[in-house]
């Protein structure tokens, strides 16, 4: 491998893009291949005009939040005063009610029914203290997880319809994983912290700033693309890779429709069953969908939350989002937009429905939500995206461990990023993989089983932001 050899990175989300911008730094020939019309993958943002103007809708709305301080760094300089400093208020709706997120025992005791305040108090008295928290998450469901901290009433009331309706399958199905990763909170007593905190005994506390482009998450990637193109990268958008070609064990092109790419060397950051796939390796690996549905409003605002969870398994959404609470500019003057997330599986009904059919079941959600429908432009899209979550079915670690080092035994191929990986990550995890994946190539070492575990520990990086 020289620096005339010829790199393909595959997929130009984040990490692509910033294994494409080490290795263009260091000399080497980088040829990006991206199946969409625009880069950014899951982090991108999408346009749309309106009657009124135009609006900007993130594919689910991001934050970019890190624990790294060279790569916050990088993102100012790159974006300069288009990067605001934005704070998050989010809330969780629940049988008409409204509550704090994360979860604050006086926020709680203001707005919980009395049966499910009696439930949780008889929970931290007489289930907790008699209950080992599980530790196993590759062994742990998400049920039991959840259960052995927050208690049984919590468990059932605030996590396991949400997680039912988000995942598609039954909490005791699921992963500890995910809980790990996502719940900020430890337990119930950390909860109550919140309200009575000890001395020398702080509860942690939660990334409520974040920083945002202006114009959506995604101008993060369209300036990183500018730059590369303009620093000499060939950037390939509309190239779906649809096939290898293999020699021996060596990866000697990439297919794209009726073209072939000659490669010398492949960074991957395609999702990893797809990979699979392509190489005829059996696996039992799947993503769960989302498909957002965007509707601009002819009102400022619609609430001061930058989003709400919807914990009702009745309703059809799991997040409502009003993206002008991340920056102004993402609606036109006097008028604002919402984003609902809905969770389904590529192909399902929900994810092909069209917008007609979905509309009145979505107007009848925010009706229930109590949202003057009656602001709404009449105007709507959906956009899908059909990797967002690795499904983390139990077990699903294994599978993921076993099939990649089937790919492992392809010498000149890494795979890196959320999707290539496998791995429920954010988008600064995933940028710092891009990077590792081209440092191994630039410093010539094999780094793939490091990538693989890259950010592993079970840390919920919300906590410990630095932006
Ligand atoms: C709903 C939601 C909300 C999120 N919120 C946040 C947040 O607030 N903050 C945050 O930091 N992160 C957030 N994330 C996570 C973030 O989106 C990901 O971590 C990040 O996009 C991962 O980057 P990646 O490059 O690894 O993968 P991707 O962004 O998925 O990029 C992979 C690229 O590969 C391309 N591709 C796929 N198949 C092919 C093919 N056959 N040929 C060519 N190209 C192909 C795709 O089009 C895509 O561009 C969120 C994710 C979701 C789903």
């Amino acid at each position: 491998m020289t620096k005339s050899s010829t790199v393909a990175v595959l997929g130009a989300g984040p990490s692509g893009l910033m294994a494409a911008w080490e290795l263009n730094k260091a000399g080497f020939r980088v040829i990006l291949i991206e199946s969409s019309s625009q880069v950014g993958g899951m982090a991108a943002t999408q346009t749309y005009t309106g009657k009124h103007g135009s609006y900007r809708f993130d594919y689910g709305g991001h934050r970019f939040i890190t624990r790294n301080q060279e790569l916050l760094n990088f993102v100012e300089s790159l974006m300069g005063d288009e990067l605001l400093l934005s704070f998050r208020k989010s809330a969780i709706r629940l049988d008409g009610r409204t509550y704090q997120y994360p979860l604050a025992i006086n926020d709680l005791l203001k707005n919980a029914p009395l049966s499910l305040l009696a439930g949780a108090t008889r929970d931290l008295l007489c289930q907790l203290p008699f209950q080992t928290p599980t530790q196993d998450r590759n062994t742990a469901s998400f049920a039991e997880w959840i259960e052995s901290r927050f208690g049984t009433t919590l468990y059932q009331n605030f996590f396991a319809g949400y997680t039912e309706k988000l995942w598609g399958i039954s909490p005791r199905e699921l992963s500890a994983d995910w809980a790990a990763q996502r719940i900020s909170l430890l337990d119930l007593k950390d909860v109550a912290q919140r309200l009575i905190p000890r001395k020398g005994d702080t509860p942690r506390t939660y990334a409520r700033k974040y920083r945002y482009p202006k114009l959506g998450f995604g101008r993060i990637f369209d300036r990183l693309a500018e730059k590369l193109v303009d620093d000499g990268v060939e950037l390939l958008l509309n190239h779906s890779v649809t096939g290898l070609k293999m020699e021996g064990k060596t990866l000697k092109a990439v297919h794209s429709d009726n073209i072939e790419i000659p490669v010398d060397q492949v960074i991957s950051t395609l999702p990893l069953p797809m990979m699979a796939e392509f190489l005829e390796i059996p696996h039992q690996l799947g993503y769960r969908s989302l498909r957002f549905f965007n509707m601009p409003m002819a009102t400022e605002n619609i609430s001061d939350n930058t989003w709400q969870y919807l914990s009702d398994p009745g309703i059809l959404a799991t997040r409502l989002q009003e993206p002008r609470r991340r920056s102004p500019y993402m609606a036109p003057e006097g008028h604002t937009s919402l984003m609902l997330e809905i969770p389904c599986f590529e192909d399902d009904e929900t994810w092909s429905m069209t917008n007609e059919k979905l509309l009145p079941r979505v107007l009848t959600d925010l009706r229930a939500l109590g949202v003057d429908t009656d602001k709404s432009t009449g105007e709507y899209f959906s956009c899908h995206t059909a990797h967002a979550y690795p499904m983390m079915r139990m077990g699903y670690q294994q599978e993921r461990r076993r099939v990649i080092q089937q790919l492992n035994s392809i010498p000149n191929l890494i795979m890196t990023g959320r999707q290539g990986t496998f791995r429920y990550i954010f988008t600064d995890t995933a940028m710092e993989m891009g990077q590792l994946a081209a440092r191994s190539l630039i410093e010539k070492q094999d780094r793939r089983e490091e990538i693989f575990d890259f950010c592993n520990e079970p840390t919920v990086i919300e906590t410990q932001s630095v932006a």
